[in-house]
């Protein structure tokens, strides 16, 4: 199909300083978890995404000093010969593809605990660090410190340069670099000439932009990327104040502005909390006060919108960090007119969890995310089957539909059968859960994929026994049956059922995402699971009006969504919404009208009313199937080779797990992995002789 020609905008080249931008599609900075530490797997992911037309590719934040040291996070750094061998690998492998390669230079300051390199903290004033509440203090940069400081920074630039990177990025963003810590004023205290007023505060960037123009900018694009609001009102930083003034004063100095919000969990919001384009409020100042390209990010996946960005003079180059996850190859989808194919970021934040985590990130959508090297896999080709042999895969949730997806594009024969009538599983029952409608994406990608291809045939209202199959008699059998929550209150914190008594039942989020409720009064729901599930259950309650309690034996509320960046979010959404709620409290008993918990903290018991419970920890997978098929000789009769579980049917998991299973299940039906082996390359250091 040709381009749908308002599209055309997107592929216009841009001008940046010295250096020109293919298109208008540029991956802003983003961590991914492998950075320095898994260097392969972050070279190869960088590499894709110049591959899939992305007109510029940065790296992450990329540490330029020893002093900046913020292990355990995976990023790169740039602080001797050693990391130019990667990074300078990175720089060949965007340029491969004829995109521009651009470096962030950042010093994490008094957000630094150098737990590695133990160096003391800089910063601004003495502060106690302020990532992962270290008792570590940065102490205050004298004059000659902030000498040596710009002396790192454009020695770095000089490096960055010499590496073969196209665009340098002076990172004043986020709340978290030197820069940055100077300009706001809770961070700085100082009396000399780098604290005091607004122009004293920004001496440091501007001499960081005059001093990197200086040194590297008649070959290289000065880009300043900073947040201009912080979402604290007049506590932090205001657009409509210091934001706007900063910008101003600084206008014409950097080759492109890269604006965005702060801190983190404000610039990458979940779609729970925010929808597509969520920034432009705050930036749509930025390209009235400069002549200067302009970035701005705010999950675009859609071209239609990012056309509606540009035209509107918001801004001039469309970033991404999640959408450029989910799809590498979102802007020759564009470009070639198939914006129907783009896999949708669904805005819930796992690739941030394992970033935090210290681990390669994962992304829902794209399974793909950091095995481009370990496993060899292309986010667009998985590979044409050997034999077109038949598969039939039972459940159209996350993991059959993407396993039903994949072996289409494979070319194998493919059945798929779901029990009730709507496709989806688990995605399309939670994604009718307050503030979870964009995670239908995960669905709606995939059937519409599966609707184009002919070899795939797809059974609703079909649900499958033991004998259909052995019926069908398809040569693999994949079971995607999926999971269902715990009746019982086992999980996390509780491993064995708390007692209850007779003809009490807990509800589970499948009950009450099957319209079950619990009979009329207050509700509580007992969260041992720690994710996203009861948070929403407790805001959907409230919605219809009862009177909500979430009680949790964890010290925070949804204390694993920390990772996705979202707790503050959900509790103060909780908050608003007037929910109660009751951390360091486990479930003992659970009687007619009556729940106990056990107080951890003060150690004695609280009572609470409740005409009904639901609990939230733990799901069970649905594998009756395989104990009915597996190992049987009828099976082997019908001429079925291979029969697999995959998704929650193996073993419950997130919904990046179950979409990962599908795909792997493919990928590895002819080339399986020997039962010992380790299932992907791995990263090695060198040892010295
Ligand atoms: P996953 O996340 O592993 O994909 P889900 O629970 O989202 O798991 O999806 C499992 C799907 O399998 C559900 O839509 C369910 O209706 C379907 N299913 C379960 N048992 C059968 C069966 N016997 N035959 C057909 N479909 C089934
Ligand atoms: Fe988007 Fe979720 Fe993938 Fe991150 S993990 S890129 S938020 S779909």
């Amino acid at each position: 199909m040709p381009r749908d020609p308002r599209h055309d905008i997107l592929f216009e080249p841009v001008r940046i300083g010295p250096v020109t931008a293919p298109n208008r599609f540029y991956q802003v900075p983003h961590c991914n978890g492998m950075g320095r530490m898994f260097p392969n797997a972050m070279i190869a992911m960088r590499e894709t995404k110049a591959e899939g037309g992305w007109g510029i590719v940065s790296t992450e934040q990329c540490d330029f000093h020893v002093t900046s040291d913020i292990q355990p996070y995976t990023e790169t750094n740039l602080w001797d010969q050693g990391d130019e061998l990667y990074l300078g690998r990175m720089v060949e492998g965007v340029h491969r593809h004829g995109s521009l390669a651009s470096i962030q230079l950042a010093h994490s300051g008094q957000d630094s605990g150098n737990l590695y390199s133990r160096e003391v903290p800089i910063g601004p004033a003495h502060r106690p660090v302020s990532s992962l509440n270290h008792p570590i203090q940065a102490r205050a940069m004298d004059l000659s410190d902030i000498v040596a400081y710009r002396r790192w920074h454009r020695s770095a630039a000089l490096r960055a340069r010499d590496m073969g990177f196209d665009m340098v990025v002076v990172y004043a963003g986020h709340n978290n670099t030197v820069p940055g810590q100077f300009f706001y004023k809770r961070h700085n205290n100082r009396s000399d000439a780098y604290g005091g007023s607004l122009e004293n505060r920004l001496r440091l960037l501007r001499e960081l932009i005059e001093e990197t123009k200086e040194a590297v900018g008649d070959t290289m694009a000065v880009v300043v990327r900073m947040a201009v609001d912080e979402l604290m009102g007049p506590d932090g930083l205001e657009w409509q104040n210091e934001g706007r003034d900063a910008i101003e004063m600084l206008a014409e100095l950097p080759d492109l502005w890269d604006v965005t919000i702060g801190d983190w969990s404000n610039d990458s919001q979940s779609s729970r909390f925010s929808s597509e384009g969520y920034q432009e409020d705050y930036v749509a100042f930025v390209k009235k006060v400069t002549t200067r390209p302009v970035a701005i990010v705010g999950r675009y996946t859609s071209p239609d919108t990012m056309v509606s960005a540009i035209q509107r003079g918001i801004t001039d180059l469309i970033g991404a960090a999640r959408p450029s996850i989910a799809d590498p190859f979102l802007p020759t989808k564009v470009k070639e007119g198939r914006s129907s194919d783009i896999r949708e970021c669904i805005g819930c934040n796992i690739c941030a969890a394992w970033n935090n985590l210290s681990a390669p990130s994962r992304c829902t959508q794209n399974p793909t995310f950091g095995e481009e090297w370990r496993k060899g896999w292309h986010p667009e080709r998985v590979g044409t089957a050997s034999a077109k042999s038949h598969i039939l895969i039972v459940g159209a949730g996350p993991a059959g539909l993407e396993a039903a997806r994949a072996a289409g594009e494979a070319g194998y024969r493919v059945t798929l059968a779901e029990a009730s009538d709507t496709l989806g599983g688990r995605v399309s029952r939670e994604s009718r859960l307050p503030g979870l409608a964009a995670w239908a994406r995960v669905r709606d990608y995939r059937t519409e994929q599966i609707a184009t291809m002919a070899n795939v045939e797809v059974f609703q209202a079909s649900r499958l026994d033991a004998a259909h199959i052995l019926e069908m008699g398809a040569e693999h059998v994949a079971l995607a049956t999926g999971a269902t929550w715990r009746q019982d209150g086992v999980g996390q914190t509780l491993r064995t059922a708390p007692p209850v008594s007779e003809g009490t039942r807990f509800l589970t989020p499948d009950d009450i995402m099957a319209g079950q409720r619990p009979p009329g009064g207050p509700v509580v729901i007992f969260d041992d699971d720690g994710y996203y599930m009861a948070s929403v259950l407790a805001e959907l309650m409230a919605a219809e009006g009862r009177e909500t309690w979430l009680v949790t034996p964890a010290t925070l509320v949804a204390p694993w969504t920390q990772y996705t960046l979202e707790q503050h979010a959900i509790e103060e959404r909780l908050a608003e919404r007037g929910i109660n709620m009751l951390v360091r409290h486990t479930l003992m008993s659970m009687n007619d009208g009556e729940a106990v918990f056990r107080d951890e903290l003060r150690r004695c018991d609280r009572r609470i009313a409740c005409a009904g419970m639901i609990s939230v920890t733990a799901r069970l997978p649905d594998d009756d199937l395989w104990h009915a098929l597996n190992g049987s000789a009828e099976l082997e009769k019908a001429g079925t080779r291979s029969l697999t579980r995959i998704g929650d049917c193996y073993g419950p998991g997130l919904i990046a797990a179950a979409v990962y299973q599908g795909h792997r299940y493919v990928r590895e039906l002819e080339n399986p992995t020997e039962p010992d082996a380790i299932p992907f390359k791995r990263e090695r250091h060198v040892i010295e002789a």
